[in-house]
């Protein structure tokens, strides 16, 4: 997967939003992980402290909220949560038209800082 350039992504944002603040330095980052991006969260860590390396992030903790995949039927309306076979067959209608609403996400919730 792309864990690097996603990591150097969320380390420019933190490292932004850091300095502008004028943080000494930063603690803690949380991270909204959807299950549906792949993103190993653990490859993630490695990579944050290649790139935070020398910068006032170094040594950040990385929180992690998985946020599981979730559809909503275009036929129904009905929203339900999507397994890891990623069966998007509606339960209510039983209709496979559906669009994903959440799963797909990697955003930098939150951070900490000093
Ligand atoms: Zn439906």
């Amino acid at each position: 997967m792309h864990e690097m350039a996603v990591t150097e992504s969320i380390a420019s944002i933190c490292l932004r939003h850091a300095e502008r603040h004028g943080a000494k330095r930063i603690l803690q980052v949380n991270i909204r992980l959807g299950e549906l991006t792949g993103i190993v969260d653990r490859y993630v860590a490695f990579y944050w402290d290649m790139v935070t390396r020398d910068t006032i992030a170094e040594g950040a903790r990385l929180h992690f909220t998985r946020v599981p995949v979730r559809a909503r039927c275009n036929r129904c309306g009905q929203e339900y949560p999507v397994g890891q076979d990623l069966d998007l067959t509606c339960p209510g209608c039983g209709e496979v038209d559906s669009e994903i609403v959440s799963g797909k996400e990697f955003t930098v919730e939150s951070i900490e800082i000093e």
